[in-house]
């Protein structure tokens, strides 16, 4: 007898703390024709061996905040529900500050979690000693408690789970493996089986560190490589109890909880061991991979000094498991851009088990519901690309991923490994003028640029001020007051074309895009929901030809976009990004200096703001649009690759004349927030209604065959006020910095967060943006009635809060 059913609503493969959890919410929410299928047993892969951590505190996203939360409720009342326990314990849980950096990372880390109900208070090293008593703690600084958290049995929580979706209908079947899967067109439509096919409408790849293999036989890209993780558990310790509370020490790698009376000391190395880059062998079950002392040793060491009584002890074992990491330490999750309805939810970076309950929440709605319940701007499958799969890229980028985890998460940190793995047309020459890079969705990106005789290098990092603060202060300056060239070839960039493409762009676009040739538009395109999918630009180079560009990390998620709602029309995509440099020319002097090497009129009436064409410099052609994120009079110049290194020495050696800088990105930062320009996937996200991302201007309700989720904005308008609302904020005192995840206060009770922030040098102050989200209307009588201010660190700072751009609000200047 055929031990798997021949179709299935929905096949989710891995029996993991994952799939389970994926199968339990499917099920919860009404959906029970699911199969559940594991080749070995339930736990086998890397489930069995997790410590179990179980922590709300540490997070500056407010997805994975929430999904901890959720998780930790959901461990909680399981048992009630299945009769089997999961194992929670809720000891509490320290994080221990050594370091000042740390002390202030946690500082804004706590206010923030404590806004999303975390229960986190700062202690004293005395208090942290009275929890922990055989912790040292003269040398730290603070501790961060959370008395709720504490610890789970990984084994127990999946096994739960399980019984709690096959209590409701769905099927669990151990040892059977999926080999492939089947496809109808563009979708998917079945799994292939080492016991047969079994049909499907959707599949979700919970294969923890096999997915990656397991996606390439469907041609789907998951990015994410197994690395060596490891615990020591030592014989028992007096003085250790099982209502120890969970203590974490990120400066000294470590973390410990009582086990078996003793201790579990579990790493987090600063550079740490890829495992089986080339595959994970398939027969791989309650494996373990044999120790490797010498690498671990110093780390080991470091460690078990927190806690000095554990260097006495025994050791019972020193475990090491694999654990699956990502390019960026964020999950790989949604709807696979290469296949309709497949999904994924695996690359856990080790918080696979205190966030497995929220994540199987998130991929049930988004399978069922056709779209997630929250923010997953960050952990869309959709933001990795297919190069990061290649196993040269994985291996050096996980030397790196694990250690960050318990690094300091000092802004603008850049990543170190995997670099130089695409450079745009100019990078040689950037690197002459001293660029700074950072990796930008793998491109070489100048964040700034170093004065002659200065080396571009960050020279210590720090929540404050930091080494090129003058240099980034110079660049947005001469933005504001002359000419600045920044390489933004990043950027994605399509060419839509067809006699159907206008029509169909405009389907999709809130705003109306399919008017006058040689003219560019801002828009978003939204879900039937009326809230984001992408924000982005589209010209209208011909009737038949538009020209479609978006940033770096909504590359796959708009292209996916445009293939699958524009498949049936007469319409073709072309992704023209690599082709194309993209140099954008900006501030008040950029006319000048464009003027000088070309012979099109540029004045006012003959090429005003929000036009496009082709113009000529030296010998190439190039298309110019006159458009700004930086709120300045500007032009964005697409120049084929061929030509762009001629077309930049032609700008560089006219621009001397005009006092032409090179600006980077952190320039862009500054520029924008000034200006309360949107970026996507930083400040505005797939949860957001377009109105209340502040965006109504740009949505074209009346047009005519309206546009996808035209009638969930028109219902939104017409339900009355806003209660939720983007606004900037900008902070009075010129001193404190903001980076994200601030609390916003009115009159002393929080009612929102910072999203994205940076520094505005012509406003004066650290500037950001904030959703404001009282639960009452947001107006300008709100926003006049109250005192604001913002938490940064352990301090309040005055701030004022506006919905209209606090720099140029009638946008004189960048129509100049
Ligand atoms: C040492 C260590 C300590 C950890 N400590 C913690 C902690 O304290 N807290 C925490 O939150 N996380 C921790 N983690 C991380 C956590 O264990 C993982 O994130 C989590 O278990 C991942 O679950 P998963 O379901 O994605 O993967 P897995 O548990 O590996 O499940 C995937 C399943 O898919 C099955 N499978 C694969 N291919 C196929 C196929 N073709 N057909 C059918 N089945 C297939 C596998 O057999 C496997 O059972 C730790 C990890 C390690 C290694």
């Amino acid at each position: 007898m055929a031990r798997v059913p021949d179709r299935a609503r929905v096949v989710v493969v891995g029996g993991g703390v994952i799939g389970t959890s994926v199968a339990y919410h499917l099920a919860h929410m009404g959906c029970s024709d699911v199969v559940l299928l594991e080749r070995h047993r339930l736990t086998s892969g890397t489930t069995w061996h997790a410590a179990g951590l179980m922590v709300t505190f540490g997070s500056t996203s407010e997805t994975s905040t929430e999904l901890r939360r959720y998780s930790r409720d959901l461990y909680g009342r399981l048992e009630a529900e299945t009769g089997l326990a999961t194992g929670l314990r809720q000891v509490g849980f320290i994080e221990v500050a050594a370091d000042a950096g740390r002390l202030e990372e946690y500082r804004r880390v706590s206010a923030f979690n404590r806004y999303c109900g975390v229960d986190v208070e700062e202690i004293s090293p005395g208090e942290v000693k009275e929890l922990f008593p055989l912790a040292r703690t003269d040398d730290i600084l603070a501790g961060f408690y959370v008395p709720d958290d504490g610890r789970v049995n990984p084994v127990d929580v999946t096994m739960s789970l399980a019984k709690g979706a096959r209590m409701k209908g769905v099927r669990v079947v151990e040892g059977v493996a999926v080999t492939g899967f089947l496809r109808r067109g563009r979708a998917v439509s079945g799994v292939r089986t080492d016991q047969g096919d079994i049909e499907c409408e959707y599949v979700v790849n919970c294969a923890g560190m096999w997915a990656r293999q397991l996606g390439e036989t469907a041609g789907v890209n998951i990015p994410l490589q197994a690395a060596e993780h490891y615990y020591l558990l030592t014989e028992p310790v007096d003085g250790v109890t099982s209502e120890l509370p969970v203590l974490e020490d990120p400066g000294s790698y470590g973390y410990f909880r009582e086990e078996g009376g003793g201790l579990l000391i579990g790493l987090f190395e600063p550079v740490c061991a890829p495992w089986r880059v080339d595959g994970v062998p398939e027969d791989f079950a309650f494996g373990q991979i044999p120790p490797d002392w010498d690498r671990m040793a110093p780390y080991l060491r470091r460690a078990m000094d927190r806690v000095p009584i554990s260097h006495d002890a025994g050791v019972r074992t020193f475990f090491c498991g694999p654990e699956s990491f990502t390019p960026d330490l964020a999950p790989i999750v949604g709807e696979a851009p290469e296949l309709a309805n497949y999904f994924v939810a695996a690359g856990l970076n080790s918080i696979g088990i205190l966030t497995g309950g929220g994540i199987g929440r998130l991929v049930a709605h988004w399978v069922l519901e056709g779209r997630p319940d929250a923010d997953v701007t960050a952990m869309n499958i959709d933001r990795l690309h297919p190069y990061q799969r290649n196993r040269e890229y994985l291996a050096a980028r996980t030397v790196e991923s694990l250690g960050l985890v318990y690094e300091c998460h000092y802004p603008g940190r850049a990543k170190q490994t995997a670099r130089g793995a695409k450079v745009s047309p100019w990078h040689h020459r950037l690197v002459e003028r001293r660029a700074y890079f950072r990796d930008v969705s793998g491109w070489e990106s100048p964040d700034w640029y170093a004065p002659e005789g200065v080396d571009p290098t960050v020279t210590g990092l720090s929540w404050g001020r930091q080494n090129w603060y003058g240099y980034w202060e110079a660049e947005h300056r001469a933005t504001r007051e002359g000419v600045i060239a920044m390489d933004m070839s990043f950027m994605s960039k399509f060419l839509v074309q067809g006699p159907d493409a206008g029509r169909e762009l405009d389907r999709l676009s809130a705003n109306r895009v399919d008017g006058e040739p040689g003219v560019i538009t801002y828009t978003q395109w939204l879900n039937e929901g009326g809230t984001l999918e992408a924000d982005l630009t589209v010209t209208k180079l011909d009737d038949d030809r538009f020209w479609v560009v978006a940033s770096d990390s909504a590359h796959r998620h708009v292209e996916t976009w445009m293939r699958r709602h524009l498949a049936d029309s007469r319409a073709v995509v072309t992704d023209v990004t690599s082709g194309y440099g993209q140099m954008n020319i900006q501030g008040p002097r950029s006319r000048d200096l464009l003027s000088a090497v070309t012979t099109a009129d540029l004045s006012n009436v003959a090429f005003p703001f929000r036009t496009a064409r082709e113009i000529e410099i030296g010998f190439a052609r190039v298309l110019c649009v006159r458009i700004t994120y930086l709120g300045e009079l500007g032009y964005e110049l697409y120049v084929p690759a061929e030509h762009a290194v001629h077309v930049y020495d032609r700008l560089v050696d006219a621009g001397r004349a005009f006092g032409l800088r090179h600006a980077g990105l952190k320039a862009l930062s500054s520029l924008r927030m000034e200006k309360g320009y949107r970026d996507y996937g930083h400040d505005i996200d797939n949860t957001d209604s377009v109105l209340e991302a502040g965006l109504g201007f740009a949505v074209a309700l009346d047009k005519p065959g309206g546009f996808i989720g035209r009638d969930a904005v028109a219902a939104k308008k017409a339900a009355g006020p806003l209660t939720r609302r983007l606004a900037q904020v900008l902070v009075t005192d010129p001193e404190p910095m903001m980076f994200h995840a601030e609390v916003v206060r009115r009159d002393g009770v929080p009612v929102g967060y910072v999203r994205a922030a940076s520094y505005g040098f012509t406003l004066g102050g650290a500037v950001g943006l904030a959703m404001i989200d009282p639960g009452r209307p947001v107006d300008q009588e709100y926003l006049d009635g109250g005192e604001w201010s913002v938490e940064i660190g352990a301090a309040r700072y005055p701030a004022v809060v506006s919905l209209r751009p606090l720099y140029d609000p009638r946008s004189e200047r960048v129509r100049m």
